[in-house]
């Protein structure tokens, strides 16, 4: 069994030893305070939270490339708004979104040409016209029989160069 490597998460490590120092949350359960549950993309320019002016304890996340509606999204949201008080769910694709700029053969075409491995026997859910995407992920889990009727969804893109969410009508 390999050790844990501390010196490739040196950085890691040592951030968390001075966090805990100032670290005021421990009374926070996990139940989203705010009722919001957010679907959006691994993009590390996107800090949810920050963009909706929430913090720990407020809302749920759920990142994956692309912010697409999984079977494990609906997995998760079926946990979190039946029993981790989320009322309401926002499915947040980003601007200039690498999964959203093409066809999926490109990205299996990109990987194989630059690491000579074969993925196509993964689906990476990309896809071409980022609006048709979101509304057919929101109605997805609009539609999804096993949600809690009354929970609100709605879809918005985040502009990653300017951190404002822009509605769609989906
Ligand atoms: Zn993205």
């Amino acid at each position: 069994m390999p050790d844990f490597p501390y010196e490739l998460f040196k950085d890691v490590i040592s951030a968390n030893n001075d966090f805990i120092k100032g670290f005021e949350h421990s009374e926070l359960t996990g139940v989203a305070q705010r009722g919001l549950a957010i679907v959006t993309c691994m993009d590390s320019r996107i800090a949810p939270l920050s963009v909706v002016g929430m913090g720990p304890g407020d809302a749920k996340i759920l990142r994956n490339a692309g912010a697409r509606v999984t079977e494990d999204v609906l997995r998760t949201l079926v946990l979190a708004t039946y029993l981790l008080g989320v009322d309401r769910i926002l499915i947040m694709p980003h601007t200039n979104c690498r999964m959203a700029m093409g066809e999926e053969e490109d990205i299996h075409a990109l990987i194989q040409r630059e690491h000579s491995v074969d993925t196509r026997g993964l689906e990476f859910r990309i896809v071409s016209d980022q609006i048709k995407a979101l509304t057919t992920d929101v109605n997805r889990v609009r539609s999804y029989p096993l949600l809690n009727k009354g929970v609100i969804v709605g879809g918005a893109i985040y502009d990653v160069a300017t951190g404002k969410l822009t509605p769609v009508d989906c």
